[in-house]
C-alpha cells in the first residue's frame, strides 16, 4: 500500500510522489492550512493540506481524529519551517489524496514521548503504549540483543535447542508454577524455573555447546521489578573449566556492548566472593564508584565508647566531598540506616575539615590525635565525610553496603550510561539457613565443589568453595553459572548434605544421576537474565519497559485480566476442587 515509511523521507526525495500509511499523531488547523503529523514504527512525517488548492480534501483532513489510520498520497516538498531535530524535519508531504483506513476512539492517554498515562492505564492499553517511540525503541533494543546473542553464539558453534515447558516440580530453588494434568488426575506439571537439568542432559547427549533464549517461571513473592515469567540466555558447554566459560561469555558481553551500544567495555575484572563481601558488604558490588569498606576495630576499640567496644565489627566508608553535609542531612542518613530493611542501630560520622582537623559525632570518646588517625586509615582528604557502622558483623556490613549505594546515588556517582562489569568468583558451595537448620545450595544443587575442596564435604561443608561465578554490572546480577557435578556418587553426596533422603534424591533427580552413569562429560555453563541485560544496555531501571506485555507489581496482566477464574466444568475435568474464597 505504501511507497515509503514515515521515517525515511528527506531532501533527496523532493518532488517525488509518495504514498504513506500510518496513525494521526496530531493535527493543527491553521485556517487556510491543515498540518498532520503521521506516525508509523519508523518515524513521523508532516502532511500538509491546503484550503486554496483543495478545499474538500482539506476539510476531510480536518475531520481526522488522533490515532485514525490513514493512507496518504502526495508530493514531497521542502519545508519553509525546518525542524532539524527529526530525520524528516526538512520536508513535508503536500497531500493530494487521503484514504481513511480506520477510525479510532480517543486514546486514554497521549501517545507521545512524554505521556500523561499512569502505569496501570498504560499496561491496560499496552498496545497503545507500544506505539510510543520510547517503548518501541526498547523493544528494538531487545530485538538487537537477541539477534546479536544468536549471531555470536552461532559463530562459536553453539546450537539452540528448545527444552520442554511442562516439566516436573522440584523443591529446590524458588516456588514452581504448577499446571494440572487432565489426563493424569491429581498430578501436576511444573513450569521450568530454568532448563538446568535439561541442558545438562544435552551435554550427556554430546551436544557440547548449547544455548536457548528461554522463558523461565518463578512463583516468588513480589518484589519491585520482578516478573513471574522472564527470559534467560541459557548456555552450557562440555569439556570446559571455569576459565573457558568465563572467556566465552566475556566475549558475548563484549560483543553485545559493542554492537548494541558501541562501547568497548575492555577486560572484565574479577573479584572473589570473599573480597566482595569484605570490601563492599555485597556479592554484587556496584563498581562505578569506590568507597571501599575500611575496618576500624583495632583503632577504635577500648576507648570507652560502648557501641564500638561491644561490636563484633566496626566498619566505615569515606564519602568524598560530603563533609559539608548539614546536621539535617546526617540525621537523614542515620534514619536511612535505621530503617528495618537496612537494620542498623545507628550511624557515627566524622568530618575531615578544611583545616585538616577531624570533627566527629563521638568527640567525647576520641581526641583530636585519635581522630586524625581515623583520617589516615580512611585515606580521607579535607572535605570528606567518614561514615561508620558498628555491631554484629553481618548486620553492620549489610547496612553499610546499603548506605554506600545511597551515598553513590546522592553524589550522582551511578550514571546509567557508565558501565562497570565484574565477574564475582569463588562462591561458597553451601549456605547455612538458621531458620530451617540446614544447608542450602548457594547456586543450585548441581554445582561442583572445587576439586581441592571435595574432602571438606564430610568435615566442614561451610568452607567448600564452588567453581561458581556471577556476572555483575553496575551492582546488578546479570548472570550466573557454575561448573557442574558430572559424577553420580558426588551428586548423591551433594544431595545428602542438602538434606535429601536417598529416596527423595532418586525420585526427584534420578533421571539426571542415571544419565551420569552413561558417560557424562565434564561440563559447565551460565544463564543471563535477558530482560535485565536489556534494561541495563538501555540505561533504564525497570525490566518491565523491555518486555512487550509485562505483568504489574501484583503479578497480574491487567490487559487480558489474568489470572482469572475458570468454569466449573474445566475444574472438574482437571479434578480440581477450589476452596471458596472468604
Ligand atoms: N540455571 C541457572 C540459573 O537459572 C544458571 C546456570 O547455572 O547456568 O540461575
Amino acid at each position: 500500500m505504501r511507497t515509503h515509511t514515515c521515517g525515511e523521507l528527506d531532501k533527496n526525495h523532493i518532488d517525488d510522489q509518495v504514498t504513506l500509511c500510518g496513525w494521526v499523531q496530531r493535527s493543527r488547523d491553521l485556517g487556510g492550512m491543515t498540518f498532520i503529523d503521521l506516525r508509523d514504527r519508523y518515524g513521523i512525517t508532516q502532511l500538509v493540506f491546503n484550503m486554496d488548492t483543495d478545499a474538500i480534501l482539506c476539510d476531510s483532513a480536518r475531520k481526522l481524529g488522533r490515532e485514525f489510520v490513514v493512507m496518504v498520497t502526495g508530493t514531497v516538498t521542502e519545508r519553509s519551517n525546518k525542524n532539524l531535530n527529526m530525520p524528516t524535519g526538512e520536508i513535508e508531504v503536500v497531500a493530494q489524496q487521503i484514504h481513511l483506513l480506520n477510525s479510532a476512539k480517543t486514546p486514554p492517554f497521549t501517545i507521545e514521548e512524554h505521556t500523561d498515562g499512569g502505569d496501570d492505564l498504560r499496561l491496560k492499553y499496552r498496545y497503545l503504549d507500544l506505539r510510543r517511540s520510547q517503548v518501541r525503541k526498547n523493544m528494538e533494543l531487545r530485538h538487537r540483543v537477541s539477534q546479536e546473542t544468536r549471531k555470536y553464539l552461532d559463530g562459536q558453534q553453539f546450537i539452540e535447542v528448545e527444552t520442554p515447558v511442562l516439566i516436573k516440580s522440584t523443591p529446590e530453588g524458588a516456588r514452581d508454577f504448577i499446571v494440572p494434568s487432565r489426563m493424569n488426575p491429581g498430578e501436576f506439571y511444573a513450569l521450568p524455573q530454568s532448563p538446568q537439568t535439561f541442558k545438562q542432559l544435552l551435554m550427556v547427549a554430546g551436544f557440547d555447546r548449547y544455548f536457548q533464549l528461554v522463558k523461565c517461571f518463578r512463583d516468588e513473592d513480589l518484589r519491585a521489578d520482578r516478573q513471574p515469567e522472564f527470559t534467560q540466555i541459557d548456555c552450557e558447554m562440555s569439556f570446559v573449566e571455569q576459565e573457558d566459560v568465563l572467556m566465552m561469555f566475556e566475549g558475548l558481553i563484549k560483543h553485545l556492548f559493542s554492537t548494541v551500544r558501541q562501547i568497548d567495555i575492555g577486560t572484565i575484572p574479577r573479584m572473589t566472593f570473599d573480597d566482595a563481601m569484605k570490601n563492599y558488604g555485597n556479592d554484587k558490588p556496584d563498581l562505578r564508584f569506590d568507597m571501599k569498606f575500611v575496618y576500624l576495630d583495632d583503632l577504635v576499640k577500648g576507648k570507652g565508647f560502648k557501641v564500638f567496644d561491644d561490636a563484633e565489627t566496626v566498619v566505615g566508608i569515606n564519602v568524598p566531598g560530603a563533609a559539608l553535609y548539614t546536621r539535617k542531612q546526617t540525621d537523614e542518613l542515620t534514619e536511612f540506616v535505621k530503617r528495618p530493611q537496612v537494620g542498623a542501630s545507628g550511624l557515627i560520622y566524622a568530618r575531615h575539615q578544611d583545616d585538616g582537623t577531624v570533627k566527629s559525632s563521638v568527640d567525647k570518646f576520641f581526641n583530636a590525635e585519635e581522630l586524625k588517625k581515623w583520617s589516615i586509615v580512611f585515606n580521607s582528604s579535607p572535605g570528606d565525610l567518614m561514615l561508620v557502622a558498628a555491631g554484629e558483623r553481618s548486620k553492620a556490613i549489610r547496612a553499610l553496603s546499603e548506605l554506600r549505594l545511597e551515598m553513590g546515588n546522592r553524589l550522582e556517582l551511578r550514571d546509567k550510561n557508565v558501565f562497570a562489569p565484574l565477574w564475582v568468583v569463588d562462591f561458597p558451595m553451601l549456605e547455612w539457613n538458621a531458620e530451617t537448620n540446614r544447608w542450602f545450595a548457594m547456586h543450585h544443587p548441581f554445582t561442583a565443589p572445587r576439586p581441592e575442596d571435595i574432602p571438606l564435604l564430610e568435615s566442614d561443608p561451610g568452607r567448600i568453595k564452588a567453581n561458581a561465578y556471577d556476572l555483575v554490572i553496575n551492582g546488578v546480577e546479570v548472570g550466573g553459572g557454575s561448573i557442574r557435578i558430572s559424577d553420580k556418587s558426588l551428586q548423591q553426596k551433594a544431595f545428602r548434605i542438602l538434606g535429601f533422603t536417598e529416596e527423595d534424591a532418586q525420585s526427584q533427580f534420578g533421571f539426571l544421576m542415571n544419565a551420569f552413569e552413561f558417560g557424562a562429560p565434564p561440563h559447565g555453563g551460565i544463564a543471563f537474565g535477558l530482560d535485565r541485560l536489556c534494561s541495563l544496555l538501555g540505561g533504564a531501571d525497570s525490566i518491565r519497559d523491555f518486555i512487550a506485555f509485562p505483568k504489574n507489581n501484583a503479578g497480574r496482566d491487567v490487559m487480558i485480566d489474568s489470572p482469572s477464574a475458570i468454569p466449573q466444568h474445566q475444574l472438574d475435568e482437571l479434578s480440581i476442587e477450589v476452596k471458596k474464597q472468604t
